[in-house]
């Protein structure tokens, strides 16, 4: 097929292409316009704008951020239904900055990105659909977020399963769960939210877990009508609700103060104590500090074990037969429902594509030790990709740290035109060096230190998921260019 160039004709000529049209593409995309660039693409591989809203939807999905500032400082939203908003309104929500910024036009569906070749001589990307056909840009900006690849557990007879089975990121709902015997593999963050949800319907539920987590109670009353009118009323309110959170989140989220560490914890094991059953509130209780993993929240997770038909199981998992799940104590429990909440393969990043750099290299290549970029946005010997979400830059209100990453690819496309640049490499020095000290600074979180935080690592054991220090570090670090850092050409 041929290519299929991105016009050339607003500012600067810059032909842009963003993988992906979740949270990410939309807010760079509504960027790019505010700014006057008006050639680029959103390739999504999915059916629609939303990313993790629109492909997660199953039974209790929400967020665990408040959504007053778990929404973008350009478009806040004064009414939300709870202060933790549900999947359906935040993928609402999207939707709405898609069709309210013009976004939709850009978007092209179904668009599903396989490779991404620098092409050294006319210093542009050539970018490669799953159909075959091409794009070409000046410019990429990766936003395919961290969650995109299921993580299928490998387990003896799984395959062999007679009854059905499906993973919570790609929940089935031609599947009626009213009666069932339901085997749940997996007690972290998606199973927190919709156990409490399947345990009203399913006839027995059985929960596999390996690892006890800390699960948070929240404050999430429902607003009244009253306060819902007032917020609309009076945009203040809520701007002010949003920086005390942003406020708190920045203090909880370095995990550096023993003291409050000290007061989750409490909180965490109060929570607990609700379940009824000793054995169920042990096996409950975690053995590795708060913070070790990402924190979870719910309200309605730990009183769902005092349900007679919520079994929670830590024996471990030894196979599957087409009838139901075999522990290794040799217990078989007879189930016709296996759902695998069993996460995501998140540590891949730009690598889960083929992206071919300057002299012929592979991302997996450059990456074989694990992911790794300047300030989360740039990754040396890959000119004019910057990622969005990227390595080390999970933590806080992710849409948040977006805005920050955003405003810097912005800056970098100012800086190409001004300066009349072709393309921009961050040095391979001034990445060491950042990635130097931010493995010391994750070094010395020491709750991340406790051994428990697997999607955190990369094969080779580096955290390269997570920003250690506050979001407004985070702000600071990335609102000018250091020219010195990066080759230019
Ligand atoms: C269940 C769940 C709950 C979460 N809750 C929170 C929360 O409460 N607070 C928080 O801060 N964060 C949360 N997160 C993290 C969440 O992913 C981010 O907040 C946010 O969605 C990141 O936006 P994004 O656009 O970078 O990535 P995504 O939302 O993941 O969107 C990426 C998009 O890129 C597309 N894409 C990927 N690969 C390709 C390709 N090869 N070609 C074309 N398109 C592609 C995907 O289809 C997707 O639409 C949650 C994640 C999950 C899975």
């Amino acid at each position: 097929m041929a290519a299929d160039d991105v016009n050339a004709t607003n500012r600067g000529s810059k032909r842009i292409a963003i993988i992906g049209a979740g949270p990410g593409g939309l807010c760079m995309g509504k960027r790019l316009l505010d700014e006057g660039y008006d050639d680029f693409v959103i390739l999504e591989r999915g059916d629609g704008v939303g990313g993790t809203w629109n492909f997660n939807r199953y039974p209790g999905c929400e967020c665990d951020i408040p959504s007053a500032l778990y929404s973008f400082s350009f478009a806040v939203k004064p009414d939300w239904s709870k202060p933790y908003g549900t999947q359906p309104e935040i993928l609402a929500y999207m939707q709405d900055l898609g069709e309210r910024f013009g976004l939709m036009n850009h978007c092209r569906f179904g668009a599903t990105v396989t490779s991404v070749v620098w092409d050294e001589s006319v210093a542009d990307w050539t970018l490669t659909l799953a159909d075959g056909a091409t794009v070409t840009a000046d410019i990429v900006v990766s936003a395919i977020g961290m969650f995109n690849g299921l993580a299928w557990p490998s387990i003896d007879g799984l395959d062999e399963f007679a009854g059905t089975t499906f993973h919570s990121g790609h929940w089935n709902w031609d599947h009626d769960l009213i009666g069932r015997s339901v085997a749940v593999i997996g007690s972290a963050a998606s199973a927190v939210q919709f156990v409490p949800e399947i345990v009203e319907v399913a006839g027995q539920v059985h929960l596999f877990q390996r690892t006890a987590n800390w699960v948070m109670p929240k404050p999430d009353t429902e607003y009244t009508d009253e306060q819902l009118d007032a917020f609309r009323a009076d945009p203040s309110l809520i701007l002010a609700f949003r920086t005390e959170i942003e406020s708190n989140i920045n203090k909880g989220m370095t995990f550096a103060f023993p003291e409050v560490l000290a007061t989750y914890e409490a909180a965490g094991r109060a929570a607990i104590d609700v379940v009824a059953d000793p054995e169920t509130r042990r096996k409950l209780l975690p053995d590795h500090p708060f913070g070790c993993k990402r924190p979870l929240t719910s309200n309605r997770y730990y009183p769902a074990f005092n349900r007679p038909n919520l079994e929670l199981v830590t024996e471990p998992i030894a196979r599957i037969t087409p009838q139901g799940v075999i522990t290794a104590d040799r217990a078989e429990r007879a189930v016709d429902t296996i759902i695998l909440a069993t996460g995501y393969t998140a540590s891949r990043y730009l690598s889960a594509l083929d992206v071919v750099g300057r002299d012929g290299v592979h991302i997996t290549d450059a990456w074989h030790d694990g992911a790794e970029a300047y300030l989360g946005i740039t990754t040396a010997g890959f000119p004019n990709l910057f990622m969005l979400y990227g390595p080390n830059t999970n933590n806080g209100s992710i849409l948040t740290m977006i805005e920050y990453q955003v405003e810097h690819v912005l800056a970098h496309l100012q800086r190409l035109i001004d300066e009349d640049i072709s393309w921009v490499d961050v040095k391979p020095d001034a990445m060491r060096g950042f990635n130097h000290e931010i493995q010391e600074a994750i070094a010395g979180v020491v709750v991340w230190q406790a051994g428990c935080n697997g999607y955190y690592r990369s094969p080779s054991g580096r955290i390269v998921t997570q920003w250690p220090y506050s979001m407004t570090e985070f702000q600071r670090r990335t609102a000018v260019i250091d020219p010195a850092a990066y080759e230019v050409g």
